[in-house]
């Protein structure tokens, strides 16, 4: 499971998610980062089995955590499977099926936005 981790620095700068794999022993993939000098933000990937758990520790460690339970999502009224996300995603999510139509793997997101950009139908969205 995935979940978006945001801290700011200004609360001290506790290599949390360091402390948490040491502590509990849970195999934590980091995605995505995005960090600055006053802040950072995250993407974790989880087993489903710990995810509660885990964003418990986070947010006890003064972070916010979020569950990302779709990642990508596309609006298939608006998709013309034109393939212009294939090329983008770094991750290899869209694929064309045997139909010609672009089918998604929805848990390899990370959620790097590039193919919201380059959608040329607005199909494409972040999960809430
Ligand atoms: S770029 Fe947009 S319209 Fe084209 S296949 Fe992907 S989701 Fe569909
Ligand atoms: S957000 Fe990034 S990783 Fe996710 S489907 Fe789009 S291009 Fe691929």
């Amino acid at each position: 499971m995935k979940l978006l981790l945001t801290y700011s620095k200004r609360k001290g700068g506790e290599p949390i998610i360091a402390r948490i794999v040491k502590e509990t022993g849970v195999l934590i993939t980091v995605e995505r980062a995005n960090i600055d000098t006053l802040a950072g933000e995250v993407l974790i990937d989880v087993p489903d089995e710990s995810a509660r758990m885990i964003c418990d520790l986070i947010k006890s460690r003064g972070a916010e955590v979020r569950i990302l339970e779709q990642g990508i999502v596309r609006d298939e009224n608006e998709c013309v499977d034109c393939g212009a996300c294939i090329s983008i995603c770094p991750k290899d999510v869209f694929y064309m099926d045997h139909e010609w139509k672009v089918q998604l793997r929805k848990g390899r997101c990370i959620l790097c936005g590039r193919c919201i950009v380059a959608c040329p139908h607005r199909a494409l969205s972040q999960s809430q």
